[in-house]
């Protein structure tokens, strides 16, 4: 047993390479393999759904070109190689995912981490806001808005071309999937005025009713129950957005 202590202390530095070990690396070849037919994918779920399972569930609604394997990780943990890599490059960027209500956070799997080591505590969202005024909805604006979330990942269209625009502005966020999701928020405008900017998210799968967020369901839920339950409703401040 003390050898074994003995080896779990020991780090193998696999940083540098040493002299002549440069011509042995593999990492370009696999790098690039993952950085451009791979994705990781976690099923948010307290439930085992096995690699079959989420293949035949995920082939009706993915509509790829071509073909791609599920290879198991983990628990409700999967790699998704892709014969194409448009086809990866399409589902990555229609994400969120979800099969029979449950969510698929999906997520590139960065060359220098492990796939364990891939973060899975957020998942992309396309965020509808309403109720936004025309005077409010400037670029840093619409920033300040996304800077609510995890992760403000830019609008989902171009405000330069509003042919065609459905009278409300789409930008692409991160979630937390622990935190409760935000339904909305009070704004101020330049004269002080306060107007509700409410929050829809595209996409939604099940959650939590209760506490409002994405790792659990009601059934699940480990809050007291509250008269107010749902999602989280911003507003007691004013963000000011004059
Ligand atoms: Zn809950």
């Amino acid at each position: 047993m003390a050898t074994d202590e003995g080896q779990q202390e020991q780090v193998l530095d696999l940083g540098a390479p040493g002299v002549g070990e440069e011509a042995l690396d593999l990492d370009n070849t696999v790098s690039s393999l993952v950085s451009k037919t791979y994705l990781v994918w976690k099923i948010v779920s307290s439930r085992y759904i096995s690699p079959a399972k989420v293949k035949a569930q995920t082939s009706a609604i993915l509509a790829c070109n071509g073909t791609y394997r599920v290879i198991e990780k983990g628990k409700n943990l999967f790699l998704f190689g892709f014969e194409f890599e448009h086809d990866r490059n399409k589902i990555l960027r229609k994400a969120p995912w979800s099969v029979s209500g449950q969510l698929l956070v999906v997520k590139c799997w960065p060359p220098n981490l492990a796939i364990e080591q891939v973060d899975f505590s957020t998942t992309v969202f396309k965020v509808q806001i309403h109720g936004l005024p025309p005077d409010l909805s400037s670029l840093w604006r619409i920033e300040k808005l996304g800077g609510l979330f995890a992760e403000y990942n830019g609008l989902e269209e171009t405000i330069k071309n509003m042919y065609g625009w459905l009278g409300f502005i789409r930008m692409k966020v991160q979630v937390r999937i622990d935190s409760p999701l935000i339904s909305g928020i009070l704004v101020k405008d330049f004269v002080g005025n306060t107007v509700w900017v409410s929050f829809k998210y595209e996409k939604l799968a099940d959650f939590c009713y209760r506490c409002g967020r994405l790792d659990h369901t009601l059934q699940a839920c480990k809050e007291s129950p509250r008269p107010d339950e749902g999602i989280e409703k911003r507003g007691q401040e004013a963000l000011a957005l004059g």
